[in-house]
């Protein structure tokens, strides 16, 4: 068995991996790689491999940078089976279908651009943009999911099955045990996937895996320790009574996935026990309203907490200061609505979406607060709003940023040094090798360093396109 990695090294997003099993070739996961417009559109465009000799996809979750990028794999002529668990396989249909309008809006965005200066200056690069892959590419890679639950057994063929277990995460997210024997050998590989917060609103703490020799980890936070998630209620009320007393504005960037359903029900719990003013609550995002409905039909996935909420007959997704926004022109309404209120809306890291017109009108005034709840990579506008910078880029145009910023790091889906420590204990002891992916090289260094400390474990940093033999 052999592993090349070539996303999410050095980085966050991307998340790809190769496995090669007596010459078949398998990936696990299949992201879109964000970051700089030029560099991204290069790297999601060309597979370093033959894309129609991959057997299967074995996908760990439905978040953009783990899937996005199947429809370019399947537009490129895959035709194989993606094995995720059923809330994965819905959610994908989702959101990927919505991944591929931003493409093509993304694209006609640039070209309409390109357009207008063309009438100054001469557009010397190429033809027009062509979006990564369009709608009927995203439509096309929904049918090949195979959904399977999680701790079933699947047989991948030739030797080697594979099984999934709970990530507490996102719905549905997973981490993969695969296992191997063929050939008088047995080699069994663990992959992470992205490891949730025990302690997370909505999802199930994340689950222990079995014993493996080689195991591909996730090391988002790998050097940072999250605040303790009993405060977050109590820091959520603060922020919106500050806010409101200023007669401002909460604008919330927010993963359609996940983080705003999770924000919705913290509103509901705030708002039930009087701990914030009656201000309308707005879920600005379509990705987020059909999401949302993929939540309802899982129940069977969520929390004890989220459960006993149903059982009360709670509707942990509706109450009544909170609307659902599908329309654009509602959603433009919003601009001349005077606040206090509070907007939710998509992308989580303010890269693309409606999230972005709602910044544009309110990050010039002070009254206003843009609170960011999730993890915001390099070069993209959320981390640039995160690190305060006087004036950040929206649509071309130079905003100044005078809006209080305010971060709410406790809601990370993603498992901090000492959550990731007590996950890998279990596993520590007859580990072989242990790869470090997901993670900003500051985060994936000190992850590794702590974990030779604490396990006597050498973790391995691989680099892009590097290959190594498991047995
Ligand atoms: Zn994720």
């Amino acid at each position: 068995m052999q592993v090349t990695f070539w996303g999410a090294v050095g980085t966050v997003t991307g998340s790809m991996h190769e496995l090669r099993v007596d010459g078949r070739r398998y990936l696990l996961d299949c992201g879109l790689y964000q970051g700089r417009r030029k560099e991204a559109k290069e790297r999601n465009s060309h597979f370093p491999f033959a894309v129609n000799s991959v057997q299967a996809v074995i996908l760990s979750h439905a978040h953009i940078d783990h899937s996005g990028n199947l429809p370019t794999l399947v537009r490129q002529g895959y035709g194989g089976p993606i094995y995720a668990t059923p809330a994965t396989g819905d959610l994908c249909s989702v959101m990927l279908r919505d991944s591929a309008y931003l493409q093509e809006k993304d694209a006609a965005f640039i070209n309409k651009r390109r357009e207008r200066r063309g009438v100054l200056e001469p557009v010397t690069e190429g033809g027009a943009v062509e979006p990564l892959y369009r709608i009927e590419d995203a439509e096309a890679t929904v049918p090949l999911f195979q959904p399977v639950g999680l701790r079933t057994r699947t047989a991948l063929g030739n030797g080697l099955e594979y099984e999934a277990y709970d990530a507490g995460h996102i719905l549905g997210s997973s981490a993969l045990v695969l296992a191997y024997q063929g050939n008088g050998r047995r080699v069994r590989l663990g992959f992470s996937g992205d490891i949730g917060r025990p302690g997370l609103p909505i999802v199930r703490d994340p689950e222990a895996l079995p014993p493996v020799d080689y195991l591909i980890m996730e090391s988002t936070y790998g050097g940072r320790l999250h605040k303790d998630l009993g405060t977050v209620l109590a820091k959520l009320a603060n922020v919106i009574n500050r806010t409101c007393q200023r007669g401002g504005k909460i604008i919330v960037p927010a993963f359609a996935v996940g983080r705003s359903q999770q924000l919705v029900l913290m509103l509901h719990e705030l708002s039930d026990a009087g701990k914030i003013p009656n201000i309308p609550i707005f879920v600005d995002s379509p990705l987020a309203v059909e999401v949302t409905g993929v939540f309802r039909k899982h129940a069977e996935l969520f929390d004890d907490e989220t459960r006993q909420f149903l059982r009360n007959g709670g509707d942990p997704f509706g109450f009544q200061r909170l609307r659902y926004i599908r329309e654009v022109s509602e959603s433009k309404a919003l601009n001349d609505l005077r606040g206090p209120f509070v907007v939710i809306s998509a992308a989580g890291m303010c890269e693309a979406g409606r999230i972005l017109h709602h910044l544009r009108n309110n990050i010039e005034d002070p009254r206003n607060t843009v609170l960011i709840t999730g993890f915001q990579a390099q070069n993209t506008l959320g981390r640039k709003l995160v690190d305060k910078l006087p004036e950040v880029p929206i649509f071309g145009e130079t905003m100044r940023l005078r809006a209080e910023v305010e971060t709410l790091n406790e809601l990370s889906g993603h498992a901090d040094q000492r959550e990731l420590l007590e996950w890998l204990k279990p596993l520590a002891g007859r580990l072989k090798k242990l790869f470090l992916v997901h993670g900003e090289p500051s985060q994936t260094t000190a992850f590794a360093q702590v974990v030779e400390e604490r396990y006597g474990l050498e973790a391995v940093v691989p680099a892009r396109g590097q290959t190594f033999e498991l047995s």
